[in-house]
């Protein structure tokens, strides 16, 4: 497919719009392009290939293969082998800076390219409806909208449709500059806890649990699911309430923890020095032992090599994710930062999520 002669397919075969024109220039130019993305768009990498091609036939074009989750992780070791000029970002922006890139990344992130990939999936007047009956039933009149970023194209059309249902929408501005007004990440969910004292509740348009339950997870007034390729809402509630139940017995078996295996992330974006300092610093105070570990990769087999038995919890710094979506049936308590912080504290009348 990279090589000689290639059947220029056109992007828009594709159910994501992807727009190359900001970087036409910059792909004009590049001898070496690495493309990276999540496995959802991998399946259409031959035509984004195609697309690239019609604007520079003689790019060698590379696709990273392996799995990626946020541009939090931009596989520095694929960059290093391939050399590239231009590193295509597909599907993600850029993920903040200040929660967790390593500081001499500058050099790498001039040659990377962020460019979102919006579904072309769309919401159906229908279950707006259907959403504004429950949220009136329930005596909701302010809502806040956010999205994730494949679905980022949708907020204004149905901030519009809410509003002819007579609601007040609020658009929230999350508190890092690189995200768009009203996206919101698995980890990320400041657009919403800011507007938590303006409106009644949340509505989060997104496919799937995962960015759901994380809003559900931070906010304290109800969370909806606006799921475009469902054509459903969900209230997220009864989900909330079962994943707290579990996560608060987590904390409580780690709060007569001694010993705690703090796991901080080597991954680009995922290196939280603030994170890790803050917690020598409140292990410290409450006179806990602490081992610190680098993980790249986090999962049941690398924490089954690193427990032992003076070990009595884990502290994930890296993804917020991994404790409650992967090692949730670890046999030790493996704590998210926020977590964490109630263990150690003691404090455990309000839930963080996620720091
Ligand atoms: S939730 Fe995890 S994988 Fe997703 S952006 Fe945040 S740190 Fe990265």
């Amino acid at each position: 497919m990279n090589e000689g002669r290639t059947h220029s397919m056109p992007c828009d075969d594709i159910p994501y719009e992807i727009d190359f024109k900001p970087i036409e220039e910059k792909i004009k130019a590049s001898r070496r392009i690495l493309i990276q993305g999540p496995d959802g768009l991998k399946p259409f990498m031959p035509s984004i290939v195609g697309c690239l091609k019609g604007l520079n036939s003689s790019a060698k074009v590379y696709i990273d293969a392996a799995s990626l989750y946020g541009a939090c992780d931009l596989h520095l070791e694929v960059i290093n082998s391939v050399n590239p000029d231009l590193i295509i970002h597909l599907g993600h922006n850029e993920y903040p800076r200040s929660l967790g890139y390593q500081k001499d990344l500058d050099k790498i992130l001039s040659k990377v390219a962020f460019i979102p990939a919006y579904s072309k999936a769309r919401i159906n007047e229908t279950v707006v409806s259907k959403l504004s009956n429950e949220l009136a039933q329930q005596g909701f009149k302010k809502v806040s909208l956010t999205a994730v970023i494949q679905h980022a194209n949708l907020i204004e059309q149905v901030k519009k449709m809410l509003e002819h249902q007579g609601f007040g929408v609020y658009v929230p501005r999350p508190a890092y500059k690189e995200m768009f007004i009203g996206q919101v990440l698995g980890c990320e969910y400041s657009a919403i806890t800011l507007a938590e004292k303006l409106v009644d509740a949340h509505i989060v348009i997104a496919g799937g649990l995962f960015h759901v339950l994380g809003a559900s997870l931070s906010a304290s007034k109800p969370v909806y699911k606006l799921d475009p390729y469902r054509q459903e809402y969900m209230d997220m509630h009864p989900l909330r309430e079962r994943y707290l139940k579990k996560r608060l017995y987590r904390v409580y078996k780690a709060m007569d923890s001694r010993t705690y295996g703090l796991i901080v992330g080597s991954k680009t974006g995922q290196s939280r020095k603030w994170l890790e300092n803050q917690f020598i610093r409140l292990l410290q105070r409450h006179g806990k032992s602490y081992i610190i570990y680098v993980a790249d990769q986090l999962n049941t087999q690398v924490l089954g090599n690193i427990d032992t038995s003076n070990i009595d919890a884990f502290i994930v710094t890296s993804c917020p994710r991994l404790p409650i979506d992967d090692l949730e049936d670890y046999p030790k308590p493996v704590l998210t930062p926020g977590e964490a912080i109630m263990a150690i504290t003691g404090k455990i009348d309000r839930y963080i999520f996620p720091w």
